[in-house]
């Protein structure tokens, strides 16, 4: 099944999930936002679903070089699961951590609501900054490539539940699930809630790797990102990381100041 067929399944439990959000929680919307949001997530979709054309027949070529022939039962699906988890965990952490990344990645910061909508303003330049190098390992071990993107299409899917205000603490749930309040964290600014709580459905890799911090009632999230935030303007909420990022790998002298503005932490300078 496309990856798209799967979020699509989904798509009549997010616009019930928004609109009960919505008429609860009125106060955590924006008309403005919430459309910048839509038509974030239209076009990163539609730039998704070309660059799957160009990246399957890319992704059957490694499978050739798989390690094991992998049989498709529960225990392996579950394996595959875990594994594309663990890599999700490290796909957000590097996102946060390498510039190249942060560039495409931002666009889901920059918004300072918190909603359900927020789950979609997600960036189409995610295929060209390489989101999809972080399931190759998934392909060479022996997954086959349609269900490597069943499994990516469906942890992005339980990941809109996570943006919401709605609950506080689930007991238990919360120690091992990733769910709104430690997602809340990972969206806030406040400065010991930077770069926290990468998870994508398990909250295990972030107590494992110490990038874990539980949201304190006494620390209310302030979200958004530091710096400057490109909220008006869609063309710049896309693209104006990329610029500030070639602007700084020109103005850089030598090969090693060069890559360092590429792959080095994002500098947080007025972009
Ligand atoms: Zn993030
Ligand atoms: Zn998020």
């Amino acid at each position: 099944m496309p990856i798209e067929l799967i979020q699509l399944a989904f798509a009549p439990v997010f616009f019930l999930g928004i609109a009960l959000e919505y008429f609860h929680q009125r106060k955590r919307y924006a008309i403005r936002d919430s459309l910048n949001n839509a038509f974030l997530a239209a076009s990163y979709q539609g730039v998704e679903a070309l660059s799957l054309l160009l990246l399957m027949p890319l992704f059957y070529w490694l499978y050739q070089f798989r390690l094991f022939d992998i049989a498709l039962n529960w225990q392996t699906l579950l394996g595959a699961f875990l594994l594309q988890d663990f890599l999700y965990y490290w796909f957000h952490r590097c996102s946060h951590r390498v510039h190249w990344l942060w560039a495409a990645h931002v666009v889901h910061h920059s918004s300072d609501l918190m909603n359900f909508s927020t789950a979609f303003r997600q960036s189409l330049m995610y295929p060209v900054a390489g989101m999809w190098l972080f399931w190759t390992p998934m392909i060479l071990v022996g997954f086959d490539p349609k269900i490597v993107i069943a499994i990516v299409a469906t942890n992005l899917a339980f990941q809109f539940f996570v943006h919401t205000e709605y609950t506080r603490r689930i007991p238990v749930i919360d120690l091992i699930f990733n769910v709104p309040s430690h997602h809340r964290v990972h969206h806030a600014t406040n400065p010991q809630y930077i770069d926290k709580n990468f998870a994508g459905v398990l909250i295990i890799w972030d107590r494992l790797f110490g990038t874990f911090e539980p949201e304190q009632q006494n620390e209310p999230c302030r979200y958004g990102i530091v710096g400057k935030m490109e909220r008006k303007n869609l063309f710049n909420m896309i693209f104006h990381q990329w610029r500030f990022m070639f602007r700084k790998y020109h103005e850089a002298k030598g090969i090693r100041a060069k890559a360092w503005i590429l792959f080095g932490p994002p500098s947080h300078e007025k972009a």
